[in-house]
This record gives structure tokens, sequence and C-alpha cells, in this order.
């Protein structure tokens, strides 16, 4: 049972296949994992009665080793669930393959500002009595293949749903899923309004209860993001009718047409599944929610257009501003705007902090990531020099590479415009060919711009390295595809530190520019939807290239105190609102209460 003082009543369960919640805890791979994290933690500053369900992964997402050439390895994580987590009693199961897969939690307390704590629950099928290949579904994050995968939504999503209960959480109100990992709670919540009526069917009226119930968040314009499996993994994962809902009425028939798409009946099922049909995540997810959001506005104009029809909003993401924010400028603000932390919204009062302090902190924000760098690196960077910072998944529409592109180019701004240097980081997905290859070519860059633009890349990007650089830079550079950038978190932590971005018009940054005022662009803003993503490599990083030699360098070196005015705009104007208090706040007043 859970403890008292963490039970209470709790309304809100959210579901994510990833949560970050320490640095050094592997249960996130990226953004996704640190949203939810960033969610939960000002959930828990609001108050907000929240549960939150995700799985245990032993073997982490993976520690990344780098050769000399940037070739990518990758090992399993060493740590200890015992040393961060507490283990609960209470038992679930579920069934795969016939077999059953007993289910044990471990509980994570998230404290919020003013001590209130919201509950994380890690499911873990590790256990003695299961049979191997069920306790290895709490070994890898996105590890595995496709039928791994969906075993581990089964868990997530139906086990979930179950252990709450069995913890004793009865008065949930909705169940939030973070992308479509977690889609199969929905499955679990239309058996138990059946149950709750002692039918064992499933009829119409039980869809539009569940509807009520969900809250859907899609989180990437990218068609690999979205869960697709064949159907044959769905009745080879529930071989018999009995494991799965009764489809064998009128109500449930036209459920599964319109939810799966498919069939009405579960050997219609089967059959669909020998005709090659496919079970898509995210558009069970949307039949089964009544609110689905995008994570920006311009993500929601995208998502609109993937599924015509739906009506998606939107609602911007945000990072925690006290957990994103160096301490130097946490002093900083309790200095300035007390309040900050119980109230984001009054980091807009960082306008009247006196320059020289702004500058201060980030001085020292910088030499800690200075530190960093020498920890891990072994060079010394100098603290003179303009420092350009790119952390993010090393995947092919991100484009590492586009500052890259021509290097004569850069040695010669570095000559006659202004020095700077670069810090890169970021992690590819073992699977992911081209990925891996960006962190070759930044390799060869590195070696190749030699003493011209200094370059570091830093292994093992986690919550820590992503901390400190996007604190200790002076420019955050981000040059995704548009529209494939849903919406990005990392230029937000950036400007919480008053750091500027440089960034293509895509995800958040449509709302966060201001130009020459909370940082720059990269290109110009474009409207609608193109049929396939932009990638205009060479005039975009023409423009890259001319807005640091024009406007970025020249005003960082021979006008400091513009540059610093651009800093506290972007504290003022972008942290006051990027942060996940006003978006869990948007969250409640548009998905939570309706
Ligand atoms: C913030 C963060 C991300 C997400 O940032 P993006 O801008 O969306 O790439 C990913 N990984 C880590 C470790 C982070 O701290």
């Amino acid at each position: 049972m859970a403890t008292e003082n963490t039970m209470g009543t709790r309304k809100i369960a959210y579901f994510s296949m990833e949560i970050a919640l320490e640095s050094a805890m592997p249960s996130y791979s990226g953004g996704l994992g640190v949203l939810a994290g960033d969610t939960i933690r000002a959930a828990a500053d609001l108050r907000l009665p929240m549960v939150a369900v995700s799985l245990l992964y032993r073997k982490g997402f993976f520690e990344q080793r780098l050769a000399e050439d940037g070739s990518q390895t990758e090992e399993p994580v060493d740590w200890r669930v015992e040393d961060f987590l507490k283990e609960e009693a209470a038992r679930a199961s579920v069934t795969i393959e016939g077999r059953k897969v007993e289910l044990r939690c471990w509980r994570y307390e998230a404290k919020g500002v003013r001590g209130y704590a919201v509950p994380i629950y890690f499911l873990d099928a590790d256990l003695p009595g299961n049979a191997d290949a069920d306790r290895a579904l709490s070994a890898s994050l996105y590890g595995g293949d496709a039928y791994y995968r969906l075993c581990q939504e089964v868990l997530l999503g139906i086990g979930g749903v179950r252990m709450l209960r069995a913890l004793g959480y009865h008065d949930l109100a909705r169940f939030h899923m973070n992308e479509g990992h977690a889609a199969l709670l929905s499955l679990e919540l239309l058996a138990e309004e059946a149950r709750a009526r002692g039918r064992k069917r499933i009829r119409g009226e039980d869809i539009e209860k569940v509807r009520n119930k969900c809250v859907f968040t899609t989180h990437t314009p990218v068609p690999a993001g979205h869960d697709r499996f064949p159907m044959e993994y769905l009745t080879r994962v529930f071989p018999n009718q009995t494991d799965f809902l009764d489809l064998s009425d009128a109500g449930s028939a036209a459920l599964m047409k319109r939810v799966l798409q498919v069939q009405d009946s579960y050997a219609d099922l089967k059959a669909a599944a020998q005709s090659g049909a496919t079970l898509n995540m995210t558009q069970l997810a949307i039949g089964l929610t009544k609110y689905v959001n995008g994570v920006a506005k311009q993500h929601g104009v995208t998502s609109r257009k993937m599924f015509p029809g739906v009506p998606i909003e939107a609602i911007t993401n945000g990072v925690h501003a006290g957990t994103w924010s160096a301490p130097s400028f946490q002093q900083m603000f309790d200095r300035y705007v007390p309040d900050w932390r119980e109230d984001n919204y009054s980091l807009r009062g960082v306008l009247g902090v006196p320059p020289e302090e702004v500058w201060a902190s980030h001085l020292i924000a910088k030499h800690e990531l200075f530190e960093l760098v020498r920890k891990k690196t072994g060079i010394k960077l100098d603290p003179e020099v303009f420092t350009v910072g790119f952390a993010r998944r090393a995947t092919a529409y991100k484009r590492a590479d586009l500052l890259l592109k021509d290097l004569h180019r850069l040695r010669q701004i570095a000559k006659n415009v202004g020095k700077f240097q670069i810090i890169y980081a970021g992690k590819s997905h073992p699977n992911d060919g081209s990925g891996k290859d960006l962190i070759r070519k930044i390799f060869q860059a590195k070696k190749a711009l030699r003493k011209a633009v200094p370059t570091v890349f830093l292994d093992n990007y986690n919550m820590e390295v992503g901390a400190k650089m996007t604190a200790g830079v002076d420019l955050w550079l981000n040059t995704p595809q548009f529209p494939l950038e849903a919406s990005g978190t990392s230029g937000m932590k950036a400007a919480l530190n008053g750091v500027p971005s440089l960034s293509i018009l895509d995800g958040w940054w449509v709302e966060g520019h201001i130009e020459g005022v909370t940082g720059w662009a990269i290109g110009d803003l474009r409207r609608g939807v193109p049929e396939d993503p932009v990638s205009d490599d060479h005039s975009e990083a023409e423009s890259l290239y001319y807005k640091l030699e024009s406007a970025i360098l020249p005003m960082f070196y021979h006008e400091r105190r513009k540059f610093i005015d651009v800093m506290q705009h972007a504290i003022a104007v972008n942290g006051s609102y990027f942060n996940t208090q006003r978006m869990v706040q948007d969250y409640i007043a548009n998905a939570y209460i309706r």
C-alpha cells in the first residue's frame, strides 16, 4: 500500500514510457522523458493530485562509448534500483502469450516547492516466478525489436492501470497518455467499464466513458516516432479471446472497427493479422481519447494535417524552472524575484536586474560548464571566447552538421569577425545508422577545425550535461528540418539561463522568437505544412553564417550591453512563459477539467 501522505485522493494518472527524475537514474532517453519529469515536478509544485506510471529498465537506455573517430558503441547502464527507489508490496499481473506475468513496482516521490509529493511507480516484471522472456521486458528502454516493444507497452498500459488499482487508486478521473506508448491503457479501461456493469462484453456506451477519461499528447511529426505493429503481434500477445476484450457483440464490433480500424470480432482480428493489417498506437489513442494535443502551436497545425478530421489542440511544452536554472541564476532570481519558484511568471522581473549581475551569473555557469568539458575531454576552453552549444539526439532531421557545412567559411568568420568555439553532445539510437554517421562527421570536422574553431564533443548526454550546457554557452543552436521539430525544450532551458537561441523557426521557437530581442532566426517563418520536410541545407546554412557574422558575434564582442539585454529578454520573455508551471496550468484548464 502506498503511504498515506502521497496517496490521498489522486485524480490524474500520467503514463509515460520514460520519465527523467535524476540524471544518474536511467529511466529516460531524451526529450520525452525530460518533459515527463518536468511535468511531474511542476504538478508537485502546483499540488495537483497526480500519480505517474512508467517502466523500470535495469539496463537503462545505454552508456555511450565513443572511439577516436566518433564511432558510437553502447553498454548497459550499471545501477542499483534500491539506491533510487522503494519497492511497494502491491502486485498486479498481465497475460502475455497465455503466460501470467506478475508485476511489482518501485516508488519515487517528486517533491514540490511546498512539500507536496507526486508518486511515480516504475513497473518491474523481473520477478523469479516469471518466464525469462517476460523478466527481460524490464531490461532496456527502446531496446529490442518491435514485438519486445509491444510487450513492454502491454506492461505499461494494461499492467499500469491494474497496478494503480492494486495500490488503491480508485478515484482517478483522467488518464494522460504521454505519447502513444501508453495507448493500451484505454483497452483496460474499457474492460473495467464492462466489468463494473457485470458484463463481459464491452458496449458502445463504454467507449464514451473511456474517451471522457483519457487525454492523449502526441509528440512528433516523424513517422518513426509513431508505433505501428503488425496486427499479428497483437494476436500473438493475446492468443485467446479471453486474454483480450470480448469483441463478440455489436457495440464492441463498432468500437473495434473505429479504434483498431479493422475488425469486428476476434476472429476477424486474427484474419486481419494474417492479411498484414497494422495496429497504429496513435490511432488507437486518438480513437479512445476526447482531448488530443500537440506540443507547440506549429505542431498542432502539423498534427491536424497528419490526422485529418481529428480535433487536435496544442499546448506548448515548457521546462521546470527550478530544475533547469543554474545555481548562479537561482541565487540571482532569489535576490531579485524571490517568489519565482512558486510563480514562474515573476521571472519577467529579471528585466530590472543590473546587467553586471546577469553577466556575473553567466560567467559562473560558463565556468561550471568548462570544468565539465575539462573533466570529460581534458581540453581547456577559453572562457573569454564566444561559445556555441548544440546538444540533441543525433538523428538526421536534427542536422547537427548544418553548422559544419562550410568549414572554410567558419574559419573565415573566426578570423575576421570574432573567435568562437563549439560544444557538442548527443547520443544516437543504437539502430540509427545515419545518426551514428553524424557523430563521426562532427569528429572529422573537429579534427579539421583544430585551433581555428576549437570544437569538443561531450559523451553521454544526460540531464547533468544538458543542464550545464544550456546554462554555460553563449548561444544555443538548433537546426531541425521544418516541420519535424515538434517543440524542442533545450532552447527553453537555455532561455531560462539567459542564453539566446539561434534556431530554425520550428517547434517552440515560432512562438519564442523575437528577432534581436530573445535571439535570432535561421531562415524565414514558414506557414502551413509542406508535403515533405524542408531540407534547404544550403540557404539555411548561409542564413546561419550570416546571422553569426553580421549580428551575433559583433554584438557579443563590441556591444556587450546589448548582448546582455538580449540575455535578459530571453529570461523575462521566454523563461517566464516556456515553463512546465504554465504548461501544467494549461493542461488543467483545457484537458483535465472539462
Ligand atoms: C532537454 C533535454 C532533451 C530535449 O531537448 P531537445 O531540445 O528537445 O532536443 C533531451 N535530452 C536531454 C538529456 C535533455 O536534457
